[in-house]
């Protein structure tokens, strides 16, 4: 039953020869899976279109050899295995009534080839500025080349349609090579392919226009297209070549959809824009000139992280688009039209923008998401966000410690039909992350507590208990429970223990006033005097929030680190030049590959990391090493904060372990550990813990994981393609 104030969202639309039945599109978005892990690949994808995803896309796909960006797994179309393993992807989406699309890639410049070793071809022979680091750099291509390169993408789409995709869609963002074509920034030809916009626009039109006339009375050919980069003169402005070349590709009638974004590769942090630096519909003013340029007969589709069907209703009747995109609403929760559709907005699990999803694959690993711990596990663990198997012989569960944790593994057994009491000290559900909810940037963040809170509130088998005393070791074992969970957590080091030097600092005590914990400075102990350091060896969010919180209460700040960037880790999340221009703008003084040698009231005293000499050198007869450096600096430092690393409330645990020849006595069948008190990682980690722990509850030893199914080559079956197989033939038809 479709809710009907929100009926527009609802309303089947066509485009080229395919409809779409709703308003829903999970555009393209990274996962790590690609076409090397079909089932993980299939699955995930095929539970957005259970979901309601009317349109749902693989990740970017590289159309041929030459273009590689290993170890960053793309798809791939480039022989007869991956059409059958994205074939298995299409099937399933199918199987749910939504069309498949595939996005085409081919990244001239920037594909470092480290698996193909091919050299990829480019507009002008550069080197590539999104791996300066690496030495990559493109062979300009002739006129021929530029045909094959064409016929490439032809190839990948007739490969692509023997699959089973509806929707072929041209990558013209993230600088593939459409757009370096269309920069001048890269584009330094001087042939009929360089110069005026008209010869630049030259290539990407030609593409399109290649595909309409080889599947377009099959397949939707569609782009995505970023009308800014973001990056000033002689890149794609908005208000410039950005809107011109929408116009002149609208004009030749070659697109039959467009997917409207910003940004460009090098930050394209400013698409996946996180919650911390970008409000939702935050593209809404680009979108909405493009629509406007192609009218009513041609569907945009414009992103936002939107989670609210109040927000995509308003962003459908302000005719900024006709189709809602989404990646990480879709990957938080895959049944979100279909929640929406039956009026259950209590039940959306929205995406709170932590980009933790995209810092998987950045780190050339697989896709996972903080707010849902079923994303990626839908074939390799067979979990479903919806669907929970009832346990055979429910019993009774305490769950000491309602954070991430607790609350998921709580919230899943209840789900599962346990009686489960939740109990915490704290007057509030949240844990740790009440704290961290609370920091500048981050109230979306405060979405992981209320989703849970919403979903316990329902569940008529868990009671959920709040400002208790601190249970003991003794109150738990008197509880009365059959089976126990500890999730107690963690909190930030007082002495300034760190992944540095793994030793205290000298003098650092946060029991005095002058040092401070960021729980301390959360809950409110005063700052003193002017001059704060914060020391930051945890390389998240933490320590630029706490640099921000000092900032913004109009303290001299100082923030120092041991790692070569400020919020390293935000590099993965791609929040780590915001996170830049952010401190910059707060005055920030920023030291890195420092850390701290000893503190005294007043003063932290520092050294660089690499003072020792590069050189090995006998020290002393049979002692070989560098030779020491000694230089010290001194910062003035009224109030230190110490965001050095975290350590586990392992305690309870450990005194129940202790007492483990006790159990039976009362009653005990088992106690577990979750989350950050088993150690201190990630939230998504403590939510997957604990979610894990509930979904495997009956196994015979649920502390340990259970095996997952690994996709790879199995030794003695076959290779596609296989030694002495053609080349895929690139040559102009
Ligand atoms: P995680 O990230 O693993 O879920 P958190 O640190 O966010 O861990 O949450 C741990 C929670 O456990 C906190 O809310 C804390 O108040 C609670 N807690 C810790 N020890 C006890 C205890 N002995 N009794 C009751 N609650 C506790
Ligand atoms: Fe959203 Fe974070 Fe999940 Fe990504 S990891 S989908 S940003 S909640």
């Amino acid at each position: 039953m479709t809710n009907s104030k929100y009926g527009l969202l609802f309303q089947p639309i066509s485009f080229g020869p395919k409809t779409m039945r709703n308003r829903f599109w999970q555009t393209s978005h990274c996962t790590g899976f690609g076409s090397e892990r079909p089932g993980t690949q299939a699955s995930f994808r095929g539970m957005k279109a259970e979901g309601g995803w009317a349109v749902v896309c693989t990740e970017f796909c590289s159309i041929h050899p030459e273009s590689d960006e290993y170890p960053w797994h793309s798809a791939r179309l480039w022989d007869a295995g991956d059409v059958i393993n994205l074939g298995h992807m299409c099937d399933e989406v199918h199987r749910h009534g939504s069309l498949a699309g595939v996005q085409l890639w081919y990244n001239g410049s920037h594909s470092p080839n480290l698996e193909s070793r091919e050299v990829p071809h480019g507009v002008s022979g550069l080197p590539s500025n999104v791996f300066p680091e690496r030495n990559v750099y493109d062979a300009m291509s002739d006129e021929n080349d530029i045909k094959a390169i064409i016929n490439m993408y032809v190839l990948a789409a007739k490969r692509a349609e023997e699959a089973g995709f509806d929707i072929v869609e041209v990558s013209g963002s993230d600088t593939t090579l459409p757009l370096q074509f269309l920069e001048r920034r890269y584009n330094r030809r001087t042939d009929r392919y360089g110069g005026s916009l008209q010869n630049r626009a030259r290539f990407y039109i030609e593409i399109m226009a290649a595909l309409k006339r080889a599947v377009g009375d099959r397949l939707a050919v569609t782009t995505r297209f970023e009308t800014d980069t973001i990056n000033g003169e002689i890149r794609i402005q908005h208000y410039d070549e950005g809107l011109r070349f929408v116009e002149l590709m609208h004009a030749e009638g070659v697109c039959d959809l467009w997917s409207v974004k910003i940004g460009d590769y090098e930050e394209w942090g400013e698409d996946a824009g996180s919650s911390r630096f970008r409000r939702v519909n935050w593209m809404q003013p680009f979108v909405l000139h493009v629509k406007r340029i192609v009218g009513p007969k041609i569907p945009v589709v414009s992103n936002g992280r939107f989670t609210s069907p109040d927000d995509m209703i308003a962003a459908l009747a302000s005719g900024q688009c006709d189709i809602i995109g989404a990646a990480r609403p879709s990957i938080a929760d895959p049944f979100l039209p279909t929640k929406i559709a039956e009026n259950r907005l209590d039940d959306i699990r929205e995406c709170i923008g932590c980009n933790m999803c995209v810092s998987r694959m950045q780190q050339q690993a697989l896709l996972s998401c903080t707010q849902n711990a079923t994303a990626g596990e839908e074939y390799r663990r067979r979990w479903h966000p919806e669907k929970f198997t009832q346990a055979p012989n429910p019993c009774s569960v305490l769950v000491v410690g309602a954070g991430p944790a607790g609350m998921e593994c709580a919230m899943v057994l209840g789900k599962r039909g346990y009686t489960v009491h939740l109990r915490d000290s704290a007057p509030d559900l949240g844990g740790h992350w009440r704290d961290v909810a609370r920091y500048p940037r981050c109230a979306e963040y405060g979405r992981v507590i209320s989703y849970r809170q919403a979903q316990l509130a329902k569940l008529k088998n868990v009671e959920v208990h709040l400002g208790i005393e601190p249970m003991t070791a003794e109150a738990v074992l008197n509880y009365g429970a059959d089976k126990v969970v500890i999730a107690t957590g963690a909190h930030w080091a007082t002495d300034g223990l760190g992944a540095e030097t793994h030793r205290p600092i000298p003098g650092v005590d946060a029991g005095s006033a002058d040092v401070l914990t960021p729980e301390q400075v959360m809950g409110g102990k005063p700052v003193p005097g002017d001059d704060v350091v914060v020391l930051d060896g945890d390389g998240y969010l933490t320590g630029v929030s706490m640099a921000e919180t000092m900032a913004l209460r109009g303290k001299r700040v100082t923030l120092i680190t041991n790692m070569n960037n400020v919020a390293e880790f935000s590099r993965f999340t791609m929040e780590l030049p915001n996170n830049k221009r952010m401190l910059n703008e707060n005055k920030v003084h920023v030291m890195t590959n420092h850390w701290a040698h000893g503190y005294s009231p007043g003063t932290l005293s520092l050294y660089f990391l690499y003072r020792d000499t590069a050189g090995l050198y006998e020290l002393e007869p049979g002692h070989w090493g560098r030779r020491p450096g000694t230089e010290l600096k001194e910062v003035p430092c009224s109030a230190l904060v110490l965001v050095t690393s975290r350590v586990s409330n392992v305690q309870l645990y450990r005194e129940l372990e202790r007492r483990r020849v006790e159990w039976a006595r009362y009653e005990i069948q088992a106690v577990y550990r979750i989350g950050d008190c088993h150690a201190p990682r990630h939230a998504l980690n403590a939510i997957f813990d604990g979610h894990r722990l509930a979904r495997e509850f009956e196994s015979p030893h649920p502390q340990h994981p259970l095996p997952f199914i690994r996709e790879r080559q199995v030794w003695g079956h076959a290779t596609y393609p296989k030694l002495g197989d053609p080349r895929p033939p690139v040559e102009v038809p």
